[in-house]
């Protein structure tokens, strides 16, 4: 299978397939398969798609998406950037009132700087997980990776691969084997 990369046809795919992509998420939940096998597969497509893709060519995630900052993630912008906490508040952040979290204040990231992180050792914990594929425990985050194929080649061809592989079989006792 051909990877696609270019952000506005992964953007338009994305959307004509989201039914497809919902109806994906709930074969996988039907199936019952333990958790631990779906996420060997998923790292196993991750590790293959995340080699061919050069995130600083893309670094579309640090333009689209809403990172959310913990307090430690705040403390450790302040100490890179020889700031106090409140002056990074001020000048990075700010809340919403509906959830009180600390996000960037503006998108692109404010700290983006020709395609590049310029924090980029003290970055989020967040950045630091997207596409949140390699993580385990995807069959939890099934509905925040969906919407990541909008924005991310990464999520957007693994999700396409696991549809090709897994979605294809006449039972899911064959994803067993795979382990
Ligand atoms: S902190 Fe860095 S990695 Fe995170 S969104 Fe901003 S530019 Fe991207
Ligand atoms: S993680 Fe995804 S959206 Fe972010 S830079 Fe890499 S390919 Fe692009």
């Amino acid at each position: 299978m051909l990877l696609v990369t270019d952000i506005k046809q992964i953007r338009q795919l994305s959307r004509e397939k989201e039914g497809e992509n919902w109806g994906f998420r709930s074969f996988l939940r039907d199936c019952k398969v333990p958790a631990q096998k779906i996420d060997y597969v998923v790292q196993k497509y991750y590790r293959k798609i995340a080699d061919q893709i050069d995130c600083t060519q893309c670094a579309n995630c640090c333009k689209e998406t809403t990172i959310f900052l913990k307090e430690g993630d705040i403390a450790k912008l302040s100490n890179s950037l020889k700031k106090s906490k409140k002056e990074v508040i001020d000048s990075y952040l700010t809340q919403k009132e509906e959830d009180e979290q600390y996000r960037f204040h503006s998108s692109p990231c404010p700290f983006l700087e020709a395609n590049l992180c310029s924090v980029y050792k003290s970055r989020p914990q967040s950045c630091t997980v997207y596409p949140n594929l390699q993580r385990k425990g995807v069959m939890n985050r099934l509905s925040t990776i969906i919407k990541s194929c909008e924005v991310c080649p990464i999520a957007y061809n693994v999700f396409e691969y696991l549809k090709e592989e897994i979605w294809s079989m006449d039972d899911c006792e064959d994803i067993e084997e795979w382990y």
